[in-house]
């Protein structure tokens, strides 16, 4: 498999080391290509997203890395956009669209923060209903091209299970009608949905996002997908590769998609 990711945080949001550190773990874990997509700007999360200032200056660095490694990996210039972020004021090699908050009784319930203001939220503006929270996921992440006309990747898209090892959650048949009825409708805008292993790295799941459940729905409408580990530490950029092209070969994928100077390319896993 040639080694990519296009979903990389750094110490410009809520990553741990800087675009250059990840850069040279990168090459030095044999990588092709390297795309950075830190946070987009949102105002409940302004410690770590980033400002039009902020992104200004990410902006410069990763352009400075991508020159100064042009002869060693391919880096890319991207962004992980909010389904509540503003629109962005800066054009970008691509955008992952993600939902990371819920809208609730006029405010915004972070979805994976941490595990405890995930239940306290549940608790206070869903009654603790485990399906009402996942209805109201489903319905903001199936608006997804609405608000980000220019997504380019759907972002980890069945975030919501990110506490369900550490939380002992069993999702039931009415969650997974829900959850397969979104994805369907989000196949249809011909974007690749993410295998997203970050969650593995961080130590609250053993397997990738999203459940094969519903992968298997993505490929049987004809979606693609990308493999990315949602770095926020170099040490983790490959972190859960080999169990997400396992989970990819067994819902009957045999490709997945990279970005390269001539664009999204499909390559074998
Ligand atoms: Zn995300
Ligand atoms: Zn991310």
């Amino acid at each position: 498999m040639v080694k990519t990711n296009f979903h990389t945080h750094s110490v410009f949001c809520d990553g741990r080391d800087t675009p250059e550190e990840m850069a040279l773990a990168a090459i030095e874990k044999g990588f092709s290509a390297l795309g950075f997509s830190g946070h987009s700007f949102f105002a409940s999360d302004a410690d770590f997203s980033m400002s039009e200032e902020k992104q200004r200056v990410y902006r410069e660095e990763v352009l400075r890395v991508k020159e100064k490694y042009k002869d060693k990996i391919d880096i890319f210039l991207g962004i992980e956009q909010d389904s509540w972020s503003p629109p962005l004021a800066y054009p970008y090699d691509y955008v992952i669209a993600s939902v990371h908050n819920l809208r609730r009784d006029g405010v915004f319930c972070p979805i994976d923060h941490n595990a405890d203001l995930m239940l306290k939220n549940l608790e206070a503006h869903f009654g603790g209903d485990q399906e009402l929270y996942a209805e109201a996921y489903f319905a903001e992440l199936v608006q997804l091209f609405d608000k980000i006309p220019a997504a380019d990747v759907i972002g980890h898209v069945d975030l919501i299970t990110k506490y369900d090892e550490v939380l002992s959650i069993r999702r039931s048949a009415r969650y997974f009608s829900m959850a397969k009825e979104a994805v369907r409708r989000l196949a249809k805008y011909g974007k690749p949905f993410e295998i997203n292993t970050g969650a593995i790295g961080r130590g609250y799941r053993t397997a990738p996002y999203p459940a094969p459940e519903l992968l298997s729905v993505i490929r049987g409408e004809g979606g693609r997908i990308v493999i990315n580990s949602d770095c926020h530490h170099k040490d983790f950029l490959d972190c859960g590769f080999d169990l997400a092209v396992d989970l990819a070969k067994d819902c009957g994928f045999s490709s997945h998609l990279i970005l390269t100077k001539n664009g999204w390319t499909e390559v074998p896993i």
